[in-house]
């Protein structure tokens, strides 16, 4: 049997250049010169992508090991960090917090919708002692897409620092590093980017750098520890050696990416697939902050996703997964990022999906293929 289409929110299809560029002989990274450049250029592609003159570091690992790099070399003992927390990834930064000695303290304005500005403004006014805070840009389990562009520059007026994971955003929604003064922006290679799952990749400002080389006590990491790549460059030096392969492979998803005007083709599909669902009936998940990456739909009463999930991948041999935590089997997700963001695929997505869902006796006001066709044309 061929292997699925994985339509996901992640891992995503790789595009047939990229999957060449990771199979081409590769040299020695350590002892070739030449790799320092094909790094440096990819982290200048990086920079472009979050929009950011900061510098750029790619390290060996899936997304989880920026987090935790991040919060690693960030935290001291005893140090307040705020962990703005509207869904599953945003809470479990206080883990990492907490894990190297700090001290979570966390901010809710609800599960359901973006993080409340205003609300966040008024806690702020009460309590703004933290070195950092930590936010997610898109929740991928429930496709809410957080305000950055607002949050990161109220923080920084407070003089907190903000640590950012763009994981499953960049790529396909808006980033902008430098203008919304964002620390500590970090991303990963299998999600938006349609790249081999393996790397992470992180930008860092001058204001971070400063608080980690000013620290009291030694980074609990030596994996973990952005200070281990400091002059990486001059030195030709990286602390382990660098999975070429991968990075290779990065390069040319990112020249795959800007070949094309992705985060507009990422919006469009994501508007027709949300009108799709609203116009047969159907609910979803978030109320207000939706992501051009990923959507939740709610899984209608009486229907069962495990079910659902075998007659799509019984009859039109796609993979699609419900989500994690308190919303396992209680939504679908929709993975519209990357390669798997275009037109066919979310067609044949969702006629599948529809066919499963009438199987499962659940009335729809209109199929959600041809309804999501007719609202991708008017914006094409
Ligand atoms: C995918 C993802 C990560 C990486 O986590 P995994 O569970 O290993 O896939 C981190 N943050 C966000 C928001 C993600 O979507």
């Amino acid at each position: 049997m061929t292997a699925p289409k994985i339509l996901t929110p992640g891992p995503t299809d790789i595009n047939t250049k990229t999957l060449k560029a990771l199979s081409e002989p590769q040299t020695n990274p350590d002892i070739d010169l030449s790799f320092y450049e094909l790094y440096k250029n990819v982290c200048g592609k990086l920079q472009r992508l979050l929009n950011t003159q900061n510098d750029v570091l790619i390290m060996a690992g899936e997304g989880i090991l920026g987090l935790e790099a991040a919060c690693c070399s960030l935290t001291e003992e005893g140090d307040r960090v705020l962990v703005i927390d509207n869904g599953i990834f945003g809470a479990g930064f206080a883990d990492f917090v907490s894990l190297y000695g700090g001290t979570p303290v966390t901010f809710k304005s609800g599960y359901e919708k973006e993080v409340d500005i205003d609300s966040l403004k008024k806690f702020l006014e009460n309590d703004h002692n933290f070195k950092y805070a930590t936010v997610v840009h898109c929740e991928t389990p429930s496709g809410i897409l957080n305000p950055v562009d607002k949050i990161c520059p109220l923080l920084k007026s407070y003089g907190i620092m903000t640590v950012v994971d763009s994981v499953s955003a960049t790529g396909g929604d808006e980033i902008k590093v430098d203008r919304w003064k964002i620390d500590i922006a970090l991303g990963a290679s299998q999600k938006a980017l349609s790249a081999p799952v393996g790397l992470t990749y992180l930008s860092i400002s001058a204001d971070a750098k400063a608080a980690i080389d000013s620290r009291k006590t030694p980074v609990k990491g030596f994996y973990l520890n952005l200070v281990s790549f400091k002059n990486w460059y001059e030195n030709k030096w990286f602390p382990y050696t660098m999975p070429i392969h991968l990075i290779n492979a990065l390069d040319t998803a990112l020249d795959v990416l800007f070949s094309d005007d992705y985060i507009n083709r990422h919006k469009i599909i994501a508007e027709a697939v949300r009108a799709a669902v609203k116009s047969a009936g159907l609910k979803i998940y978030a109320q207000k902050g939706f992501s051009n990456t990923v959507t939740a739909m709610i899984i209608p009463e009486g229907a069962d996703f495990k079910t659902i999930q075998k007659y799509i991948l019984d009859n039109y041999n796609i993979l699609i997964g419900s989500s994690i935590g308190y919303l396992e089997n209680k939504v679908i997700r929709l993975g519209h990022m990357g390669e798997n963001a275009t037109k066919e695929n979310m067609y044949i997505l969702l006629k599948a999906l529809t066919e499963a869902l009438k199987a499962e006796g659940v009335c729809l006001k209109c199929d959600l293929h041809t309804e999501f066709l007719k609202e991708y044309e008017k914006n094409e």
